[in-house]
């Protein structure tokens, strides 16, 4: 059996081990096998030594975040990003591999069906929206709450606009107040802008890629490609979706598709390339949680704290960006994992407030860690474009 990696990939991996820091598995648990290089050598034992794709296998892979701090640590520029992704894939089309029949159907479900249509995206949210009401999501689901004004919000269109906002999926149904917010100040540049034709044809395929669904990943983002042809600037207010539509070229290896990515933005990117006019100072500190997807894979992270230092007083958490544990549908497949890395991350946040006060005010960039962080006591996690609107003239 061969994973099909890469071999010149495969091999930069010298074990120097200066990455093992920067991993949030290897930090919660201590043991080798959840760090990037032990993963990597059980990679190297399946590719080269015909080791078994067995539970053990199987196990270390899914619980990599597939944050990239590694990566972003690796002075042997080991693209531990691609050889993650490609194991998922073949571990996906592995029979002995795959999960058990209930789980994959939800999957299938949720993958094939659900995020792709935003029809029944929404008709999903509102049947969550009601079960909340009821009382019947429990807390430990995560999920946020949701509230039938911000549902309903309406994200208005410029004339002839110079930028589309990707809406998304997810975000689309339940953040569309952020949505709301990124237009009003891409506004306030002088820019004529717009939510994206039809969603963007709705998913990025980023969750997809994740989770070695590799051919639905390249169906959503021929998808997204051809629903906002042009030159007009393409900009994401979701870290991840941001990372995997920057990341297009190599997914489709077409020369329409590297062009697509060369016209994505993240927001905070774009507006401070525009210029944003002059702020109000706040007086308010804000604390600035940088997704692992801004700043380990777009390498975009500055933006943000430049827009929000014209407004706020900011911090940084002091462990060098590393995950909050969100990691798209990781928080919800590993429970345990995902909440140990967030306890950490939260600590991290608190540890970084100059400010005594009982609630912390979170900037965060990934609608996912978002959600993830918001489910902790004491944080008011929102995504920088709101804060910056709080503080347009
Ligand atoms: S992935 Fe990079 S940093 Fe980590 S052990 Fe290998 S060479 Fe060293
Ligand atoms: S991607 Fe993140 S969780 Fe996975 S091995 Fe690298 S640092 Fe660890």
């Amino acid at each position: 059996m061969t994973l099909h990696l890469d071999d010149d990939e495969l091999v930069a991996c010298v074990a120097c081990g200066l990455c093992l820091p920067h991993c949030p598995t290897y930090r919660v648990t201590g043991l080798e096998i959840a760090s990037p290089r032990g993963r990597i050598a059980a990679m190297r034992s399946v590719q080269y030594d015909d080791a078994p794709i067995d539970a053990a296998f199987v196990g270390a892979m899914e619980e990599c975040v597939q944050c990239r701090g590694c990566e972003a640590a690796c002075p042997s520029g080991v693209a531990f990003g691609h050889l993650m992704e490609e194991t998922r894939a073949v571990l996906h089309d592995t029979p002995g591999a795959r999960p058990r029949l209930g789980q994959r159907a939800v999957e299938w479900l949720g993958y094939r069906i659900v995020l792709p249509n935003r029809v029944l995206l929404r008709m999903l949210t509102w049947l969550i929206w009601l079960a909340q009401r009821l009382g019947l999501v429990p807390g430990r689901f995560g999920l946020p709450k949701l509230a039938a004004r911000d549902l309903t919000i309406r994200l208005d269109s410029d004339p002839d606009p110079e930028a589309f906002l990707f809406t998304g999926c997810v975000m689309d149904a339940w953040q569309r107040a952020v949505h709301r917010s990124a237009l009003a100040v891409m506004r306030s540049t002088g820019a004529r802008v717009a939510p994206s034709p039809n969603g963007g044809a709705t998913c990025c395929g980023g969750l997809h890629t994740h989770s070695g669904r590799l051919d639905e990943a390249r169906a959503l983002a021929r998808r997204v490609i051809a629903s906002m042809p042009g030159d007009v600037d393409i900009v994401v207010d979701s870290a991840g979706c941001g990372a995997a539509m920057k990341d297009y070229g190599r997914l489709l290896g077409t020369v329409e598709s590297e062009a697509f990515s060369a016209r994505v933005s993240d927001f905070s990117e774009w507006v401070v390339e525009r210029g944003l006019p002059e702020l109000r100072t706040t007086g308010r500190s804000v604390v600035i949680q940088d997704p692992c997807h801004l700043r380990h894979v777009q390498h975009a992270q500055g933006p943000v704290h430049q827009a929000l230092a014209l407004a706020y007083d900011i911090s940084t958490t002091a462990d060098d960006g590393l995950c909050c544990g969100a990691g798209g549908a990781y928080a919800v497949y590993q429970l345990q994992l995902a909440a140990a890395i967030r306890t950490r991350k939260a600590e991290a946040i608190r540890n970084a407030s100059p400010m005594a006060t009982a609630t912390v005010l979170v900037a965060s960039a990934n609608p996912g860690c978002a959600m993830h962080l918001g489910a902790v006591a004491g944080l008011d996690v929102r995504h920088p474009a709101e804060l910056i609107e709080e503080a347009l003239p």
